[in-house]
């Protein structure tokens, strides 16, 4: 056995969810999936490609009308050219993009600079590939990271070699974005130190201010962009995410692609055509009443005592537990859970930084919602 699995811990969303299995009557806002389906068009796209017997293998690298409207997309959304003929990689998720680009882009023994809280699944990718994690509080700046945090940090670790960092924006769990200036600031300090960015920005259609601005606008030659149709197609079970990249990075990194998983499911690529040809308005109807469900939580949030900063992007509020709860999030969850029949997610499933807050996800309805916010204020209330 890979002896880095014995440092591979549980997720602390799969601990939670086992401590509340099997409560009845639950509200969850745990999940970090929309809650619509697939629209339709995109379905009856698949449906047909099943019928005309769409069954066979796609080239490795994807097919190439899927790539053609990834690199029309990245070129009419956020102004970055890639080359649909070697320069983007049809992935099975986001997940499978990010694990073949830590895989690759690193060496045992780098260091990859990792901004926190943070999503849970880049530190035990890191860990498998033997590559370490450097953490960067960003608590002290609501979340937000500064140029000056990647330089005081590199400096502190003048033993390690940092060769890279993981940036997801529209950020999950705290829902901060970042605008063009400041993506700029933290595209130069990354050059500075040459280091690889690898930027999440599968959030990218869901930013409630300005339009998302992609990092490789700033940083070309260092970026890997991160993305798929999960989140802005809500499409997360049909598995197609997107690498884009420098030629040269996205070529070596699809041998890992192609002797691991050949390629992404055909009739999901079709799926998927049929999304970025078609269905280019289907995330802004999305974010429209993703934006009402924000404004009502982060109202009542407040109301109740919780303190939250405003997310500009994704569908989470990573909010403060009133200060009698704060020492322990996963006691705070486990009770309400229990004993009001509410599961949101214990903030240090995103890192020890995460204690004292939870994360909730409002890809849920309306109603879920109200009673979500009737159960809370109860809880708080009784406690
Ligand atoms: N990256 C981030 C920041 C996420 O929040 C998620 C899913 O929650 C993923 C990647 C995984 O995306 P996919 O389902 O396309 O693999």
């Amino acid at each position: 056995m890979n002896p880095a699995l014995d440092h591979i811990a549980i997720s602390g969303i799969r601990r939670f969810n086992d401590a509340v299995a099997g409560i009845p009557d639950m509200v969850r806002l745990t999940l970090g999936e929309p809650d619509f389906n697939t629209p339709d068009h995109i379905k009856q796209a698949a449906i047909k490609a099943i019928d005309d017997d769409q069954s066979h293998y796609t080239a490795n690298a994807g097919d190439p009308r899927l790539r053609a409207a990834v690199a029309k997309t990245w070129h009419d959304k956020y102004a970055v050219d890639y080359r649909a003929e070697d320069e983007i990689l049809v992935t099975v998720g986001a997940t499978e993009a990010i694990a073949i680009a830590l895989q690759g882009l690193f060496t045992p023994g780098d260091a990859v600079l990792v901004p926190v809280p943070v999503y849970p699944g880049y530190i035990p990718l890191l860990t498998l590939n033997h590559i370490k994690p450097i953490i960067i509080d960003t608590r002290a700046n609501d979340f937000s990271l500064t140029p000056e945090m990647i330089d005081q940090t590199i400096a502190a670790h003048s033993n390690d070699h940092i060769a890279g960092i993981i940036l997801n924006y529209p950020n999950n769990p705290t829902g901060i974005t970042y605008d063009a200036d400041q993506l700029q600031a933290l595209a130069q300090a990354c050059v500075a130190h040459d280091l690889m960015i690898l930027a999440d920005e599968i959030y990218a259609e869901l930013t409630y201010g300005a339009p998302h601005v992609s990092i490789a606008k700033y940083a070309w030659d260092h970026t890997v962009i991160i993305s798929g149709l999960s989140k802005s197609h809500a499409m997360t079970g049909w598995r197609i995410g997107f690498l884009l990249a420098p030629a040269e990075i996205t070529q070596a990194l699809k041998k890992i692609h192609q002797y691991t998983v050949t390629a992404a499911t055909t009739v999901a690529q079709i799926a998927g055509i049929e999304a970025l040809e078609h269905g280019q308005d289907d995330g802004a109807k999305m974010r429209v009443i993703y934006q009402q469900r924000r404004d009502y939580l982060l109202k009542a949030l407040q109301e109740i005592g919780f303190s939250a900063i405003d997310p500009q992007g994704a569908f989470y509020l990573f909010a403060k537990l009133p200060e009698r709860f704060a020492q322990d999030s996963e006691k705070f969850c486990t009770d309400l859970a229990k004993a009001d029949r509410l599961a949101i997610i214990p903030g240090t499933a995103f890192g020890e930084v995460g204690q004292g807050y939870v994360r909730m996800s409002y890809a849920a309805s309306e109603e879920n919602l109200h009673k979500a916010v009737e159960r809370l204020t109860h809880f708080v209330e009784t406690h």
